[in-house]
């Protein structure tokens, strides 16, 4: 790759540059509650005059190289809201370009508030990957190194970098007839991106989320140590960084478990008008032997038809009844299953177990897509939606955790009361048994063995003044997270977005006092992801 004029390169390093960043180190502007025209408004990318940086990076000696120019790229991310520069990124070849850059900031003390952001595939949703006048590392730049390797035996797996896209571990394991067990919706997401957070889909309620999926780590922490974690070898580190939001450490390596791969899927959806119906049928088939291999579902309000919902859309090749089939604006829930299989195999669905379900009868929607094909279905939705200039829009998206026993209070209030329309994007709903999920993470879930992912996957039409108009979808998220905050029905955020200290002391709950204490050891001068903004740099970690 070229590197940009203005680097620092182990080959070419003789740019030497006044690197006077506390000079230009500023707070965080909080954006929470601006507007759409606010952000507009007001430069969203704060200007700096690069040439006046001084250079304590001079001494580095990188295999790859530092650019201090044309950053912009990074000061934005799939959430499309928030925009913070850096002063620099840090395009590494190696993990030690990784552990070197953050040593030298680890010594430069607490007197400089100079920080560093990993960058996965950058889609976040609110900034999360950002670094405000601090190091971005861009760790597809590692893509490769090592290259993915993988091993057969009886529990096999691949070996990845941590900057590596889901969607190329799928392609290189499949090459062995092998494919990893648990995904996210979307693989265009990279390993250390998804491992930081959790990684959940149709698969999370058999295998659990894409962190309880993973035998071993390599992770570089705040103080640039270079360490090989699992469950047996430094537990406490391991366990930390999955689901740790990037707080611990940066995650170079990773070594994930795979299982034999189907070539096919079946790929079936039900509707419902009853909510009490709909999630019985849920509950049921993620408890049930022999189950689906995917149970996902979401919520449709007021639409006509059902065509014109992206991530959910029936497509045109379903049964002519999908097209046809009229809500008359009622809300109604959709009951996704999907079945892996070979193509030699007959008599692949569960039929005892699909005539248990009580849906809609007319409403029983089937198609057969490969298995790639199925795992990269929202991709195929997003070059639709490029085609038409709609994926590069801002997407305020949140998403909770709901305990069981609270879901029906929550359904009645939030598709009853707060959303009236629909939110300019698909609404996920799904449950998942806590049974299967490793609790030594860092990951914060409800305290019931079941609980529900709920997705709002909003897109803002940037010039709309309508419902889907950055202010409207705003304000309903604001409700929606308000009521979920008061109502005390132990809902916690996941990908969670927070403004201050005291509410993400909240989210953990219990899990804060280890949470701070993995901090103040693996990252005690708060390095790491500042766009969590959980820690504040040079601010004592208690
Ligand atoms: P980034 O946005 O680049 O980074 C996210 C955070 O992780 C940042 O704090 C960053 O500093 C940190 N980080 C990045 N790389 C590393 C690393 N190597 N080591 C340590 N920290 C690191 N999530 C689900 O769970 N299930 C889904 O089905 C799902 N579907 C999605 C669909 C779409 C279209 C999109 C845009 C997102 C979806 N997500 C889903 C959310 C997604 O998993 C997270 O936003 C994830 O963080 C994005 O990965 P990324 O590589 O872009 O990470």
């Amino acid at each position: 790759m070229e590197s940009p004029p203005r680097s620092f390169h182990k080959q070419n390093n003789i740019v030497c540059l006044k690197l006077c960043l506390l000079l230009f180190m500023g707070c965080v502007p909080d954006t929470t509650n601006l507007s759409y025209s606010q952000f507009l408004d007001t430069p969203a990318i704060i200007p700096y005059n690069s040439s006046d940086m001084a250079s304590p990076f001079q001494t580095l000696s990188l295999d790859g190289y530092l650019s201090f120019d044309n950053n912009h790229h990074t000061a934005k991310d799939f959430g499309n809201v928030y925009h913070h520069l850096p002063s620099a990124v840090l395009y590494p070849k190696s993990v030690s370009d990784i552990s070197s850059t953050i040593k030298l900031i680890f010594e430069m003390g607490s007197g400089s508030e100079l920080t560093v952001a990993a960058r996965g595939h950058g889609h976040s949703f609110h900034g999360q990957a950002q670094a405000h006048r601090g190091v971005v590392i861009n760790m597809e730049s590692l893509k490769g190194s090592p290259e993915m390797q993988v091993h057969l035996g009886q529990q096999p797996y691949v070996d990845v970098s941590g900057g590596e896209l889901w969607i190329n571990i799928l392609h290189e394991t499949l090459k062995h007839g092998l494919a990893p067990k648990s995904w996210t919706d979307y693989l265009h997401l990279t390993v250390g991106g998804t491992l930081s957070n959790a990684g959940i889909s149709g698969q999370a309620f058999r295998h659990g989320p894409q962190i309880n999926n993973v035998y071993q780590l390599e992770v570089v922490t705040g103080k640039g140590d270079i360490i090989t974690c699992s469950g047996k070898q430094d537990p406490e580190l391991f366990y930390a960084v999955l689901g740790g939001l990037g707080q611990f450490g940066i995650i170079t390596k990773a070594r994930i478990s795979l299982q034999p791969a189907q070539k096919m899927v079946k790929w079936i959806r039900v509707l419902y008008s009853d909510f009490s119906l709909f999630s019985k049928d849920q509950e049921l088939l993620i408890s049930a032997e022999n189950s689906f291999d995917y149970i996902e579902g979401f919520v449709i309000i007021n639409r006509t038809g059902l065509l014109n919902n992206w991530r959910s859309s029936f497509n045109p090749k379903d049964p002519i009844q999908a097209s046809q089939f009229n809500s008359d604006g009622k809300t109604l829930y959709c009951l996704e299953m999907a079945k892996y299989f070979n193509p030699e195999e007959t008599d692949v669905m569960d039929q005892i177990l699909l005539s248990k379900l009580q849906y809609i009868p007319s409403t029983l929607f089937t198609s057969e897509v490969s298995f790639v094909n199925f795992l990269e279905r929202v991709h195929l939705s997003e070059i639709k939606l490029r085609e038409k200039g709609l994926w590069e829009v801002p997407h305020p998206w949140i998403n909770l955790l709901i305990p069981k026993s609270k879901i029906h209070e929550f359904a009645e209030e939030v598709f009853g009361n707060i959303l009236t329309d629909n939110i300019n994007g698909p609404i996920l709903m799904y449950p998942v048994n806590k049974t299967m999920w490793n609790n030594k993470t860092s990951l914060v879930t409800p305290d019931e063995d079941v609980f529900y992912l709920v997705a709002f996957l909003s897109s803002v039409v940037p010039s709309s003044t309508g419902t889907d108009g950055f202010d409207k979808i705003l304000t309903l998220n604001r409700r929606i997270l308000q009521y979920s905050a008061t109502a005390n029905l132990g809902i916690r955020q996941y990908l969670p977005h927070y403004r201050t200290q005291e509410e993400w002391r909240a989210h953990f709950g219990s899990q804060w006092k280890v949470f701070i204490q993995r901090k103040s050891s693996y990252d005690p001068l708060a390095i790491l992801a500042p766009g969590q903004r959980i820690f504040k740099k040079a601010v004592p970690i208690i």
